[in-house]
């Protein structure tokens, strides 16, 4: 029977993520101790090849469940903008060129729908956690966030394309939420929610099969 699943690894170097990754785990009640890759040292990384959030994800865990021996978590996720046929997609962190900062990918955007008016901006955000534990059982799913493009930048919150980002329901930015209201309705927010539940069951069938 698995051990409990109680420290888990995210396969990521970025600080924010991991930030918030902890913060949405915690508020959830989750008791995990997650860890990021910097804490655990260094293993090659692989490309992210996949052309879907989920596959990705899933590369992403398996190789740090496969480095650390750990309960491994990872995150893909990105941009849909309907007007530009659902683009950025997984190339949202690369969608200016291979090292673009988070400002160039933001201009790019803007630039490309400068003439798209405010009720043909939809977009949203995707979200996939995948789950690999040292076993090799792999558990992946997927969550969204609704809104529109704004017109421009605005709000210093959060990451990434937040600034250009307005949530369905809201008038301001995601730059302009605080961490736990975005955290509320967000991508991510749904997405580790339901993956610490997930978790949850998962050790509370192994405590009853175990007569724990
Ligand atoms: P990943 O790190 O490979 O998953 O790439 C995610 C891309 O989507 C990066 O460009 C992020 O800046 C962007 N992104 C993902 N989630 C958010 C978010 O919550 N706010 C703003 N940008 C995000």
């Amino acid at each position: 029977m698995p051990p409990p699943i109680t420290r888990v690894v995210l396969a990521t170097h970025n600080a924010k993520k991991l930030d918030e990754l902890r913060r949405i785990a915690d508020a959830a009640g989750s008791g995990l101790q997650v860890v990021g890759l910097d804490e655990v040292g260094t293993y090659p990384e692989p490309a992210e090849t996949e052309d879907t959030f989920e596959g990705n994800a899933l590369i992403k865990a398996r190789a740090a469940a496969a480095a650390t021996g750990l309960p491994a978590l990872a995150d893909d996720s990105g941009l849909e903008v309907d007007v530009l046929n659902r683009m950025p997609g997984v190339r949202t962190a690369r969608w200016a060129g291979a090292k673009a900062s988070d400002e160039a990918n933001r201009r790019l955007v803007l630039a490309q729908i400068d003439d798209v008016p405010d009720p043909l901006r939809t977009a949203r955000f995707v979200c996939a956690v995948a789950l690999v534990l040292p076993d090799g059982t792999e558990y992946v799913l997927r969550a969204t966030m609704e809104g529109r493009i704004a017109l421009a930048e605005s709000g210093s919150n959060g990451f990434g394309y937040d600034p250009i980002f307005v949530a369905d329901g809201n008038t301001v930015t995601n730059a302009n939420l605080s961490p736990e209201g975005k955290d509320a309705i967000s991508h991510r927010g749904k997405a580790v929610r339901a993956m610490v539940s997930r978790i949850a069951g998962l050790n509370e069938t192994a405590a009853t099969q175990e007569g724990r």
